[in-house]
C-alpha cells in the first residue's frame, strides 16, 4: 500500500493555497511537482559540488563528474538498459526526438523513405519528422486510431514496406491516456527489421518500463514529468544504433580531437552531448528516480490505476459529460468535455476553486481533428493525488454545470 500522507508531505507545493483554496493539482501530464529530496539535491550540488564536469583535474570537478556519471547509471538501471553508454542526456523528450530524427534521417534515409507515427502523437513526435521531410525527403505515414482511442494495429503491417525506415510511437497518449501495445508494435516492426522509437514522456512515471524487455531501439522521456527538474531529459538508444548515428550538435565535450582539417568524435554517450551538460539536473533527476524506486513502480501503477478508475466512474455520473479515450488499457490521464461548456471556461472556473487542469489541444492538434473537437479538459494524476481531490473536481464540475 502507498502511504499517501507521507508522500504528500514530501511535496512542499501541495500545502499551498491557490485563490484561497487548497491546491488540487491535476495537471501532472504537463509537469509533475517535485519532492523535497529533489529540491534539496539541487541545492546540495550548488552548495557543495558545483564545478564543470569531465574536464577538470581538481577535486570538485572530479566530484561533479562522479555524481553526473553515477546519475547516468541510475537512469540506466531505472529503465533496464544494458549499458550506461546507451543513456544520452538531452534537454527533454522534444530534443531527444529531434536528435534521432536529425541523425537517423541523415544517416539512413533517402527521399521517398517513410517514417510511421500514429494519429495520437504529441507535436514533438510529429514536427521533427516533418522538418526532416523537407531536409531528407522522407514521407510521414500515420497509423490510424479507433474512436475509442486505440491504435489500429492491424493496419500497421499493411503500412510497413521496404521504404519504412523507422516507427516512432507514443507509449501513453498525453490526451487520451491510451497505453499503446508497445511490445507488440516492436515485435511486428522487428519482423521487418524496422527500428522503433518509443515516446515514453507519459509512461515512465506511471509504470515500470524495461527497454530490454520491450526491446525498443530508442526511448525518450523528460525529467520534469517524472518528478525531476526541468531542462533535462533522456534518450536511450541501443548501442548498435547510437554507434552508427552521426552527432547531432557540435561543440565541446563531444569530440576526441579537433583540428581545422578534421575532427574526430568522442565515444558514446558523449558523442551526442555537445557543450556543458546539465550536471545539476542529472543529479536531481537521479534523485527523483531513486525516490520512485523506493516507493516501487508496481505500487505506483496500481494506486494510479485505482485513481483513474475512480475518476472515470465519478465523472461518468455527470450528465452530458463525455470522456475522450475509452481504451481498455489506460493510464493516469482523462480528457473530457461537458456539452455546452467551452473547455477554456471549464478550466478557468475550476482554477477559481484551486483545481489545476489543462485545457486546449494539448500539443496534439491532429488528434483533436480526429476526435472532432477543438480542445478538451484534461485531468492527469500523479502519486500524490487522492480520491478526495477527484471528489473536489467532480463537485467543482457540477457547480460549473449549474452556472451555465
Ligand atoms: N511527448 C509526449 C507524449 C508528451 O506528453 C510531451 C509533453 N507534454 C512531450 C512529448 C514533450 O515533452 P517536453 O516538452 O518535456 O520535451
Amino acid at each position: 500500500m502507498i502511504n499517501l500522507a507521507d508522500i504528500r508531505a514530501d511535496f512542499p507545493i501541495l500545502s499551498r493555497l491557490v485563490h484561497g483554496k487548497p491546491l488540487v493539482y491535476l495537471d501532472n501530464g504537463a509537469t509533475t511537482q517535485k519532492p523535497e529530496c529533489v529540491i534539496d539535491k539541487i541545492r546540495e550540488i550548488y552548495c557543495s559540488v558545483n564545478a564543470n564536469v569531465h574536464r577538470g583535474v581538481h577535486f570538485l570537478s572530479q566530484a561533479a563528474t562522479d555524481e553526473h556519471e553515477a546519475s547516468r547509471r541510475t537512469v540506466q538501471e531505472f529503465i533496464g538498459a544494458a549499458s550506461s553508454n546507451e543513456i544520452v542526456f538531452t534537454r527533454g523528450t522534444t530534443e531527444a526526438i529531434n536528435l534521432i530524427a536529425s541523425s537517423y534521417c541523415r544517416e539512413f534515409c533517402k527521399p521517398g523513405d517513410e517514417v510511421i507515427i500514429s494519429a495520437m502523437e504529441h507535436h514533438s513526435n510529429i514536427v521533427p519528422w516533418q522538418l526532416q521531410a523537407t531536409i531528407s525527403g522522407i514521407k510521414l505515414r500515420v497509423l490510424p486510431i479507433s474512436d475509442e482511442g486505440e491504435l489500429l494495429l492491424e493496419e500497421l503491417e499493411k503500412m510497413i514496406s521496404s521504404r519504412t525506415k523507422l516507427i516512432a510511437i507514443t507509449h501513453v497518449s498525453n490526451v487520451l491516456g491510451t497505453v499503446t501495445p508497445i511490445g507488440k508494435i516492436i515485435e511486428i516492426a522487428h519482423r521487418y527489421d524496422v527500428p522503433v522509437l518509443v515516446d515514453a514522456a507519459q509512461s515512465v512515471q506511471h509504470m515500470a518500463v524495461d527497454v530490454q524487455q520491450i526491446d525498443c531501439d530508442f526511448l525518450v522521456f523528460s525529467s520534469h514529468k517524472i518528478y525531476g527538474p526541468t531542462g533535462i531529459g533522456v534518450l536511450y538508444g541501443k548501442e548498435k544504433w547510437l554507434e552508427k548515428l552521426p552527432p547531432y550538435q557540435g561543440g565541446g565535450e563531444m569530440i576526441a580531437s579537433v583540428s581545422f582539417e578534421k575532427t574526430t568524435f568522442a565515444a558514446l554517450p558523449f558523442k551526442f552531448e555537445a557543450g556543458t551538460p546539465d550536471y545539476v539536473g542529472s543529479a536531481a533527476l537521479a534523485t527523483a528516480l531513486d525516490y520512485l524506486s523506493r516507493i516501487g513502480l508496481e505500487k505506483i501503477a496500481r494506486y494510479e490505476h485505482d485513481l483513474l478508475t475512480y475518476a472515470t466512474e465519478q465523472l461518468s455520473t455527470i450528465d452530458n459529460l463525455k470522456i475522450y479515450g475509452t481504451a481498455s488499457d489506460k493510464c493516469s490521464v482523462i480528457s473530457f468535455l461537458v456539452e455546452g461548456i467551452h473547455h477554456y471556461d471549464m478550466g478557468v472556473l475550476l482554477d477559481t476553486m484551486g483545481i489545476a487542469v489543462r485545457t486546449g489541444h494539448h500539443c496534439a492538434e491532429p488528434l483533436m481533428r480526429r476526435l472532432g473537437v477543438e480542445g478538451t479538459v484534461r485531468a492527469s494524476f500523479a502519486i500524490y493525488n487522492t480520491r478526495e481531490e477527484i471528489d473536489l473536481l467532480v463537485n467543482g464540475i457540477r457547480r460549473i454545470v449549474k452556472m451555465f
